[in-house]
């Protein structure tokens, strides 16, 4: 198997996880809009989508999604040991590991992202408050800051694309 089959293997599974917890890419779209409406005149969720999925044929913000969905499932099960077990499950305020993962995606497309992340992770529009309802059963502890990771990279990589920016490699 050469690279490109292991990375588009990667990067499939990445896609079909984030849509069997429930997470479509319209979702993440919907995040990015929210954050860059103000800024972008005329923004198009055709747009949004686009860089959405941009974002999501870079390794590390697949490996990311596949980590932060594992733990999240085995948590869900029951199938950690203890202590991580409760800290996960009950999405423990201090245990701070899922926002680690997260900055990894952050980071791709340079530092704004951060303040993206961290205004759309304290309003937590759309898909991130469905995400972070305990009722449900389910455990995202990981996967809402994942997403809210990907939508903060997909609006940086928007306005470094909108400045015509050379930091856009792909
Ligand atoms: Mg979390």
């Amino acid at each position: 198997m050469n690279e490109n089959t292991q990375q588009s293997n990667l990067e499939a599974k990445a896609r079909q996880w984030l849509e069997e917890r429930g997470v479509s890419l319209n979702d993440i779209a919907e995040l990015v809009y929210y954050l860059q409406a103000n800024y972008h005149e005329d923004l198009k969720m055709e747009e949004c989508l686009y860089n959405v999925d941009r974002v999501l044929t870079k390794r590390e913000v697949q490996n990311a999604i596949l980590t932060g969905i594992q733990l999240d499932r085995l948590a869900e099960e029951g199938k950690l040991d203890s202590p991580l077990q409760e800290t996960i499950g009950v999405d423990e305020s201090l245990y701070g590991i899922d926002e680690v993962i997260a900055f990894s995606i952050v980071n791709v497309y340079g530092s704004i992202g951060f303040t993206n992340y961290g205004y759309i992770d304290k309003q937590k529009p759309g898909i991130l408050k469905r995400l972070n309802d305990k009722s449900t059963g389910e455990c995202h502890t990981f996967l809402d800051d994942i997403v809210g990771a990907i939508a903060a990279a997909a609006s940086s990589r928007l306005a470094h694309a909108t400045a015509d920016d050379a930091l856009i490699d792909d």
